[in-house]
Parts: structure tokens; sequence; C-alpha cells
């Protein structure tokens, strides 16, 4: 979300860009969920100029238009990290998003997938997790307009713990992928639509489910969240699932959507690689019309792709973006993966309203944690920033091992990813 400061880019997306984009209010956050984040202000089109001689006048310049969004994986709160954030006065996470909140910021709209349910209760770690109310506002506060709350941990507190997740959740953040027990009448079609500088962006969020009667999410049986919760089997996704993502998808498209985001909670933990279903399941849905496909879940990073679709349409996927904030530690796993992450940035182009291109970056991050003045501290690295002058290095002496997880980015990512690449509609 653009707050009020200038854009302030690295010289690599200064480079590649070429856009500077002036101050903008901030968002009402308390706006419905539908109609939030409109904007008023466009970059300006400056690869056209308009003649001004009669001809030229007849045939009207196309209208370019970019947004740009932005996209976490999985946010989660393990019970050293809910001690590390206490204070006196309640709880405070912002400072795990220092070294990002920039990047987030500047984004037209950024999404990260909540791995917690929010109650409102006594704070729990794994595997029940539970957040303070101060997760989803210091998400928030650091620039995040978009939770996914479609993932294996959303019944973690039971039925009655995903409707009040939501209500506390949407005080500071747009939720997809769950609904209200209210909402399940009239929201025949579980996608979000956002105004994101005018342009409409379809959002649809699923998560995989563990068996089909009744369905359970992580063991816990969901049946009485029953449609409250977007979920798929990955065994039925050639039938009965299928349809309902089709279902979405043209249903967020009949509303306007001009860009359909699909995310995808999904895939085996700690696999670095992407397994044949979720490329299957990915290849599907980027022929049933959707247009980006981000996803998380196994806690380490898969590669990213771009497929081709039968209408010979370029879909770019995000097979997984890894952990974003957690206490999964090298020591405590067998790989120091767990610890490494991204956020997807991708500057979308619309010709005359239309999707055009979109210039897809991974931004590679790094948890640091680290002990000092009492307590533990967690930081969410920006590994493309120096890191010989980072304050949070320097105390921790952690230097060498965020070297080292942006040497693991750039090898399993691809330098192409890390430097950016456009990925044209056709
Ligand atoms: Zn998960």
């Amino acid at each position: 979300m653009k707050r009020e400061f200038m854009k302030m880019v690295t010289a690599l997306s200064v480079a590649a860009t070429l856009v500077v984009i002036p101050s903008c209010s901030k968002k009402d956050v308390s706006a419905d969920v539908n109609q939030a984040s409109t904007k008023t202000t466009e970059k300006a089109n400056t690869t056209k100029k308009a003649s001004t001689t009669k001809k030229a006048k007849k045939k009207t310049a196309p209208k370019y238009e970019t947004i740009d969004l932005l996209a976490a994986g999985d946010a989660m709160t393990h019970m050293p990290q809910v001690v590390a954030a206490k204070t006196r006065y309640g709880y405070d996470f912002s400072g795990n998003f220092t070294y990002v909140k920039g990047a987030i910021s500047q984004a037209d709209l950024a999404m990260v997938n909540l791995e917690t349910p929010v109650t409102g209760g006594t704070p729990q770690g794994y595997p029940t997790f539970n957040a303070p109310k101060a997760l989803p506002r210091d998400l928030h506060k650091a620039g995040f307009d978009v939770a996914f709350t479609t993932n294996n941990h959303m019944m973690d507190q039971g039925y009655n713990g995903t409707q009040s997740t939501l209500k506390n959740v949407r005080q500071y953040l747009t939720t997809v992928g769950s609904r209200l027990k209210k909402e399940s009448n009239d929201y025949k079609n579980p996608y979000i639509i956002k105004k994101v500088k005018g342009i409409k962006v379809g959002l649809v969020a699923y998560t995989y489910n563990t068996s089909r009667k009744p369905v359970t999410v992580n063991g816990i049986n969901a049946s009485r969240a029953g449609n409250l919760i977007n979920t798929f089997n990955e065994k039925a996704f050639a039938t009965s699932d299928y349809k309902k993502i089709q279902n979405d998808i043209n249903g967020a498209k009949k509303a306007g959507a001009q860009l359909v985001v699909v995310y995808y909670h999904w895939g085996i933990e700690y696999q670095r690689q992407p397994n044949s279903l979720q490329k299957s399941i990915a290849k599907k849905t980027a022929d049933l019309g959707a247009d980006l496909i981000l996803a998380s879940h196994p806690h380490v990073l898969q590669p990213a792709s771009v497929i081709k679709t039968k209408d010979k349409r370029n879909v770019p996927v995000f097979y997984s973006m890894g952990n974003y904030i957690s206490n999964q530690r090298a020591t405590s796993r067998t790989a120091r993966y767990v610890e490494q992450g991204m956020m997807a940035k991708m500057d979308v182009t619309f010709k005359d309203g239309q999707l055009d291109s979109m210039k897809c970056q991974v931004l590679p991050t790094w948890v640091d944690k680290y002990y000092s003045g009492g307590r533990n501290h967690y930081s969410i690295i920006d590994l493309n920033a120096n890191l010989a002058s980072n304050p949070t290095l320097r105390v921790s002496g952690h230097r060498g091992q965020a070297a080292q997880a942006l040497r693991d980015i750039r090898a399993l990512m691809g330098s192409s990813w890390l430097k950016g690449k456009t990925i044209r509609r056709k």
C-alpha cells in the first residue's frame, strides 16, 4: 500500500521501472472489503505522446496503466515470537518488518498469508496457533492490505475461532478465503474484488483439506465451518473442486476483474520443488483464466515458473513463497531453508484496461533471530540491501548466514527472477 512518502526504490527497481509515483492518500481501512483502496492518482503515460494533428486525434493513443502488487508467504507466530513481542502494554510485532516495510508500503496492493487464527484470546503457539491482535495490526502498519485466511491452521481454534479471527483481522486487513456465517447466504461467489487505482483485481484463495467426509483442516473437523472456508482436495481437483475454482474465477471476471489472482495453500512441507499435483493444479488454474498464481505452505521456497495456457497466455506461478516470518530455525530442522523467504513483486501493466504485461521480481528475505537486551528479536532482512551496513546483522553477527541465504535463494529461484523479468500476457 502506498503511504505518505515518495517512492523509495532500490537502484535496481528505479532502473527497471523508470517511474516515480507521487504520494497518495492513506487508505481508509474500515472501508467495505469490496470497495477499499480506491485511488485517484494514476501514473502518467510517459511512453505515448498525443499528437496535436487532426489526423492523429482520430486515432486515439492506447492508454497504459500500471499497478504494483506484492505478496509474501506464511506469517506465523510460534510461541517464542509471541514472547519476544510482549511489551508492558500488550504485543508489538512491528520490529519484524523494519527492513521490508518500505517495499510493502510502496506496493499498491500488498498480500500475505496469515497462518494463524487471531481470536483475541490467550495466545498459543504450535500446533494450535492463536496470535495476538497486534499481529494483523502490525502487518497493516507495515503496509499489507490483504490477508489470506485460508490455510491448514485456520481451524486451530475451532469454528468460533474462524469467526472471531475474521472480526479481528478485518479491523486492519481485507480477508480472502474464508467468511462469516452471516455472509454464507449472500456470498455465493467466495472471491474478493479489490479496486486498485481504478483497476479491478479479483482475489481467489483456497487451502488443501485432508479428507472429504467430514472435511478436516489439519486434522480438525471443519464440517461446521462448511462453506465458510475455501478448501480443495487434491484428489478431487479434477472433478468437484475444479468446478468450485472455475466458478470463482468466472464470477470474479463477470464482476469486472481485469486481473484474477489465485492463492493456493498447498504442497509438501520442506520440499524445495513443486510436486506433480501442484504443477497440474497450477496448469488447470491458469487454463481456467487465472492471470497470476501465488502459493505457500511448504515452509521453504520453491521455484517460480511461467505457464503457457491453452489459449497461449503466459501465467506466472510462485509455487511456494516460503516462510515470511516464523521461529522455524536451521537448528531445529534439517535444512537452513526454513529461514529463507521472499516477496513476489508484480508491476502489472494494462493497455486500454486489458492486462498487457507483468514485471515479476523475487525480493529475497531471511529471518534473523538473535538474543539481545534480555530477549529474542526477530527481523525480516531484505537481502537486496547492503548487508554490511544492516544494523540488525551487526548486532546479531549473522551477516554470513544472511549472505548464504541470498546465495541459496538465487540458486533455487534463478538470477532472472531476482533481477525481474517482464512477462507479456501472450
Ligand atoms: Zn500451512
